[in-house]
């Protein structure tokens, strides 16, 4: 059953009660391998659902346009103390809906339309906001992108630094969503220096980590940070910006009244207590487990004949070509779906393939450690995977993947299910 329970919602509304009912289950019953989920604590659901979702608050603690702050600018304040603290910041603005429009406020905040902008490139593991054609930032901006070496599948810093050099940007975008190595936020801010750029460290996948110790902080290196708030560093779904105090006023003017109205006060509070809990003694241990359960799947994979990018990990996140076991992609996402193991199919850097039926899948290890899962149990994981994509037509095999899949996870609770 849904935890907390939802006794009104089923009372009210059956249809929707028996959707989340379905949802919660199904998550019970994965071994959920998407890089950018998570399992938030019931805390943080409770939060979420409270009255704070009645208030409107537009402007921030201190200067709001509507009365009744009192509570509000308290829930606000403290998410805002609790991310300064916990990251070492200057300045942090928790308003932003999501991390996509906080990325859009640093555009606004320090760039104008058709300025020079640089990010590192989509299929090379970039994200759509960091100057993708299809975003917004790739069709408003002059943006140029970045990619990875085809022989090391990694950043080269070289070739980061001669494309800052000829074409000047003003922003350069550091950090993506496919990138299963440590980001050198030091050698990157060199680069912006030298340029004259400012450096914007996305770290929406990775905050966790570096909240709990597991990653190189960003912080004295990238002037501008942006984050979810909702993948490792497992709060609501949100987002946040942290500066230097040279850059809090124009980025919190570009969230607001520049991009956004109202902020959503139940999902600050949630971030609050997020945040809370990533200041904890044990979310340092949560944080050193989800790097060594990526570090032993990736071995586990690699033993049993897969071909990582980069050849391993460094962070949560591992990036599987499986060209080498005959199949697609997305028919092995497809089929691992059916065996209740849940990833997303995903381009691998110089992917012969097209974007809808790429070559690769992304695993990660966030979910999994909120679970309770340790690195014994990766060796079993990556047979499951083996099993399922070395025979997507095999609905047989594939049951009896899901049965031990099943099996296997009645034995690790989940928060948000009881
Ligand atoms: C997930 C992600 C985002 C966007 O977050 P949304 O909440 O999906 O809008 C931005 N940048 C990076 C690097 C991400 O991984």
């Amino acid at each position: 059953m849904h935890q907390p329970a939802v006794p009104h919602l089923a009372a009210s509304d059956p249809e929707v009660a028996a959707l989340v009912e379905g949802e919660a289950r199904r998550q019970f019953d994965t071994v959920r391998l998407i890089a950018s989920e998570n399992y938030v604590s019931t805390a943080v659901l409770e939060a979420t659902g409270t009255v704070l979702t009645n208030k409107y608050s537009e402007g921030y603690a201190g200067k709001r346009y509507y009365e009744g702050q009192q509570v509000v600018d308290q829930v606000e304040t403290l998410a805002v103390e609790r991310a300064k603290a916990l990251f070492g910041v200057d300045h942090a603005n928790v308003q932003p809906y999501s991390g996509s429009p906080a990325n859009l406020a640093v555009y606004l905040a320090l760039a104008n339309p058709g300025d020079t902008v640089m990010g590192m490139a989509l299929p090379a593991g970039g994200h759509l906001t960091h100057g993708w054609s299809v975003s917004a930032t790739g069709k408003w901006f002059r943006s140029v992108q970045y990619g990875v070496r085809k022989d090391t599948g990694r950043v080269d810093l070289d070739e980061v630094r001669d494309l800052a050099r000829a074409e000047r940007p003003k922003l350069i975008f550091c950090g993506g969503t496919a990138i299963p190595r440590t980001i050198d936020f030091a050698g990157f801010a060199e680069i912006a220096r030298e340029v004259d750029a400012v450096l914007v460290a996305d770290i929406a996948h990775i905050a966790g980590l570096v909240a709990g110790g597991a990653h190189p902080s960003p912080v004295g290196h990238a002037r501008i940070i942006s984050t979810t708030t909702h993948k490792t560093l497992r709060g609501p779904r949100g987002a946040m910006l942290m500066s230097d105090a040279e850059f809090a006023k124009p980025l919190d003017k570009a969230v607001f009244p520049g991009l956004q109205g109202g902020p959503h006060n139940h999902t600050t509070a949630a971030i609050a207590v997020a945040l809370g809990e990533a200041a904890r003694p044990d979310f340092r241990e949560y944080a050193a487990n989800i790097v060594a359960n990526a570090k032993a799947l990736a071995a586990a994979l690699s033993e049993r004949g897969f071909d990582l990018v980069t050849g391993g990990t460094d962070n949560h996140l591992v990036l599987v070509d499986v060209t080498s076991k005959g199949v697609g992609g997305k028919p092995a996402a497809q089929a691992l779906d059916r065996a209740g193991i849940e990833v997303n199919y995903n381009t691998v850097p110089f992917d012969p393939r097209k974007p809808f039926d790429p070559s690769g899948i992304r695993l990660g290890t966030g979910a999994i450690t909120t679970r309770g899962l340790g690195v014994e149990q990766m060796p079993r994981i990556a047979q499951w995977i083996d099993r399922v994509v070395s025979a997507v037509d095999d609905e047989a095999e594939i049951e009896k993947v899901a049965a031990e899949v099943r099996e296997l996870l009645a034995a690790y609770p989940m928060p948000g299910w009881a």
